[in-house]
């Protein structure tokens, strides 16, 4: 049985992410009900506004859900807006932003700038072969980790790639490049 990869699709580029997942070789369904979380061995969220994603996971009752997924050691693999749902902790959240946590980590939103909203790079990713194309779109960077946590990539002297178990986070989009390899490393920890 191939696995099932679920991507959140409240908000965001899921269909990138279902595009990347479908490539691999495994079966991605979008998910925006516990009953299709349930049908799922991993998810991705992806990147977006992490304000709002959090908003609807709300409202659509999956805040707890995916909580008691990460709990149990359900691999997760958060992109841009998923990192900072995946943190811990946040600054420069807006007021009363909630995470799901997961990663022992405190991220900044938009801490690349509002001058450099967007910016390309190539990036050495401990675990991928070769440089990363990496894109940044008003992205977070990590600014302190906990002892569990491993920085795989850093840029501007700052984690872009973190892990902790089952955990990944990026601070860039792998899914709107024709690349798989991150997806790839997310797929290895199953
Ligand atoms: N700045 C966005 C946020 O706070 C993330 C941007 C992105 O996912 N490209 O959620």
């Amino acid at each position: 049985m191939p696995l099932t990869i679920g991507v959140l699709a409240l908000q965001g580029d899921v269909r990138e992410h279902l595009t990347s997942l479908t490539a691999l070789g495994v079966t991605a369904i979008g998910v925006r009900r516990v009953a299709e979380l349930d049908g799922c061995d991993g998810l991705v969220l992806p990147g977006g506004e992490s304000t709002t994603i959090a908003k609807l996971a709300r409202i659509f009752d999956l805040d707890d859900a995916i909580r008691s997924r990460i709990a149990g050691q359900m691999p997760v693999f958060g992109t841009c807006a998923g990192m900072i749902l995946l943190a811990d902790r946040i600054r420069d959240g807006a007021a009363g932003q909630e995470t799901f946590g997961g990663i022992d980590m405190t991220v900044r939103r938009n801490a690349f700038g509002r001058q450099v909203d967007s910016f390309e790079d190539e990036l050495s990713v401990t675990g991928v072969a070769g440089p990363v194309h990496a894109v940044f779109i008003r992205a977070p960077w990590v600014e302190e980790t906990g002892p569990g946590v491993e920085v795989l990539a850093t840029a501007s002297d700052h984690p872009v790639v973190v892990r902790q178990g089952p955990l990944l986070a990026t601070s860039f989009h792998p899914e709107v490049d024709d690349d798989g390899r991150l997806h790839r490393l997310f797929l290895e920890g199953f």
